[in-house]
């Protein structure tokens, strides 16, 4: 055992997906021209009055809510007092002594344990909007100045950057689950500052270095990963880690001081005069609890006890709130479990993939899905048929039944038709039919595929192996052909 242990805090900051910016009428969204969706609120101007956005309260507590915090009957918003350029008037609006949410816990499992780590508080603030610099001059898009940005504080609980990484994959499934947020690191709708500390073990924290600059959960491993080893060297070597603001350099894989962080900075939070307190009554309570779904992890276990499915199913299925309710409603509609998880995880994502879709967005719906299953099930049709029945289905957005009506692709289990393709099979193929009648196996097996071919897949197998056996005076058994048919 190590001599030495580290903890690692998280400040994740989520944006909530609301129609709307947090405190004016303004659109809340990504992508658009740069400063179009401002006014006069979020841009700053005097004498402009906030009005809290319900929908993103509402967001705020079901995340603190999931969370399992206690929640704030009254949550105060305060003034927190810096000037940035894109966030022009000398304040950002956070909160700080009564937040959403506080005390919160959230359970993953990381290598096989249950881990639990703590969440110190849930916040509500707004976001500033963005710079961007272009040689000698800084350009300001205020579009998302104003956004509602929930940040959500973990206590030092995690220990390496591999945990840190699977707690944001956990993080960012359990938000897309709720809705609240989409988890784009890379488009920083979800942003992680990461906060380490190693020390000499059993002597508690030791100096805390904040990680900023980490668009990606992987970077959050390499940077903490590489900061754990920097901190334990300093120490072995008998030096001192130095309090401070780093940021991670993804072209050279390593951190750089930005700026030391010796005291705590003075942001001189005070009431936002302008806000009222806002009070959690048991209706609005009722709503949140309303909103809150089966979750991740919950589900995954529930689902593995329901249905005899791989952990590599269960993960793929259960890693979308939309697959995992698709899955659930396919299956519901009498689809076998086990081959609707097969189908998700192949075919349909391959022409998901093919297709550039999402499977929500696509013309494939639970009930189409089980319908084609189903008449797979019960051997209405033939494997290679059902394939594809679901290309036609994509490119043509009709019903599995009707595409197999209108191509003629039931399959043809009248004796008198099928023992037309034998017929024709045994007259085309005289060397095999003799092979056959000498007691050869694989004859049988290479007849049976050429009268599958003729009928393009139609033709009931079980019969054809039937009638070649009645015409050919076949002494092969069952047993020897069996899976010759395919
Ligand atoms: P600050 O006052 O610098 O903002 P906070 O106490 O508010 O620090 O904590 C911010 C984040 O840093 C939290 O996620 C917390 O868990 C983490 N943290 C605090 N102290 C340490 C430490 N010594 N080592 C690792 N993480 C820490
Ligand atoms: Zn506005
Ligand atoms: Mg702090």
């Amino acid at each position: 055992m190590s001599a030495y242990q580290s903890f690692i805090g998280l400040e994740i900051h989520i944006q909530l997906l609301t129609k709307t910016k947090i405190f004016c009428g303004c659109r809340s969204a990504f992508g658009d021209e740069p400063n179009t969706n401002v006014c006069p609120v979020c841009m700053g101007y005097p004498g402009v009055l906030p009005a809290l956005n319900k929908e993103a309260i509402a967001k705020a507590y079901l995340v603190a809510r999931a969370l399992d915090c206690s929640l704030a009957a009254a949550a105060v918003f305060e003034r927190k007092n810096y000037f940035y350029p894109d966030l022009p008037k000398n304040y950002q609006i956070s909160q700080f002594a009564s937040p959403v949410g506080r005390n919160g816990r959230i359970a993953l499992e990381l290598s096989g344990k249950v881990k639990r780590v703590r969440i110190h508080d849930v916040h509500l603030e707004e976001d500033a909007g963005k710079m961007i610099h272009a040689g000698d001059v800084s350009l300001l898009d205020y579009n998302r100045t104003g956004t509602p940005l929930l940040e959500i504080v973990t206590e030092p609980d995690l220990e390496l950057g591999e945990e840190a990484e699977q707690f944001l994959q956990h993080f960012r499934r359990l938000v897309r689950y709720l809705g609240v947020c989409d988890g784009n690191m890379e488009e920083g709708s979800m942003r992680c500052d990461a906060n380490v500390s190693v020390n000499l073990a059993g002597k508690g924290l030791g100096s805390k270095v904040e990680i900023k600059n980490l668009n990606s959960s992987r970077f959050v491993k390499k940077a903490l990963t590489y900061e754990i080893a920097r901190h334990t060297e300093l120490l072995e070597a008998g030096g001192k880690v130095l309090q401070e603001t780093r940021l991670w350099n993804e072209n050279r894989d390593l951190t750089e001081g930005m700026r030391s962080k010796e005291q705590a900075d003075d942001y001189r939070y005070f009431p936002e005069p302008d806000l009222p307190p806002f009070t959690a009554d048991p209706s609005f309570l009722a709503e949140v609890e309303g909103a809150l779904v089966e979750l991740p992890a919950a589900r995954r276990a529930r689902m593995a006890r329901d249905y005899s499915l791989s952990d590599a199913q269960l993960d793929f299925i259960t890693e979308e709130k939309e697959r995992a309710d698709f899955y659930e409603r396919t299956v519901a509609l009498g689809a076998d479990p086990l081959t609707t998880a097969s189908w998700l995880g192949s075919d349909v994502k391959k022409l998901l993939n093919r297709e550039g879709l999402e499977l929500a967005k696509s013309p494939l719906t639970p009930e189409r899905l089980a319908e084609l299953l189903v008449l797979l099930g019960e051997n209405r049709i033939h494997g290679k048929i059902a394939k594809q029945a679901l290309e036609v289905l994509f490119a043509e957005d009709k019903d599995p039944a009707q595409i197999i009506r209108e191509q003629g692709w039931e399959r043809i289990d009248d004796a008198g038709d099928v023992a037309g393709f034998v017929d024709a099979a045994i007259t085309a193929n005289p060397q095999a039919a003799a092979a056959i009648r000498g007691g050869d196996p694989k004859a049988i097996g290479f007849l049976v595929g050429q009268v599958m071919k003729t009928s393009s897949g139609r033709a009931d197998p079980q019969l054809v192996h039937q009638l070649l056996r009645e015409r050919l005076q076949s002494r092969v058994t069952e047993d020897s052909d069996a899976n010759a048919s395919d």
